[in-house]
């Protein structure tokens, strides 16, 4: 019985604090997508607001996030359509995986650590900053890994 009791104890607290929050305030149906996602990527007992903007963020990117302590952001485009806006949200969520292992961390605008190294950044070679590259190749993986199971997208 004492056991009994421990293993439900253990499976409601499994189910209250291995999870996410994630808040989708765009138009697109990204909820249970984002879920997928996160479970891919490891991310857990994270919250997680997704949000569009109108035109490009910054004047030039389709999809930016950010945050810390595992509370993130993600803005993506409205000039993205809904597939689109999926591969940016892959992408993106990729870097909050690697922010919230500290794998990636945002030293100032200028500068980053990644895998404890330091590395300087610009907005020009912003592509083939170390963490870019990451992301794409895991994106790409977990896209064929979901392919692969037979996710409906
Ligand atoms: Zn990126």
């Amino acid at each position: 019985m004492k056991i009994l009791i421990t293993y439900i104890l253990l499976l409601i607290s499994t189910l209250c604090y291995s999870q996410n929050n994630i808040v989708n305030n765009t138009e697109f149906n990204l909820d249970k997508f984002s879920i997928e996602i996160c479970k891919e990527l490891n991310i857990d007992n994270t919250s997680i607001i997704i949000e569009q903007t109108r035109g490009l963020i910054f004047g030039k990117y389709y999809a930016v996030s950010f945050g810390q302590n595992k509370s993130y952001i993600i803005r993506i485009s409205d000039i993205l359509k809904y597939q689109e806006s999926k591969d940016a949200l892959i992408h993106e969520l990729v870097h909050i995986s690697q922010l919230s292992t500290n794998k990636l961390v945002i030293i100032d605008h200028r500068t980053i650590g990644f895998n404890g190294s330091l590395y300087q950044v610009s907005e020009e070679t912003h592509y083939n900053d170390v963490q870019e590259k990451e992301a794409r190749i895991i994106a790409e993986t977990i896209t064929k890994i979901m392919n692969k199971n037979g996710y409906k997208w």
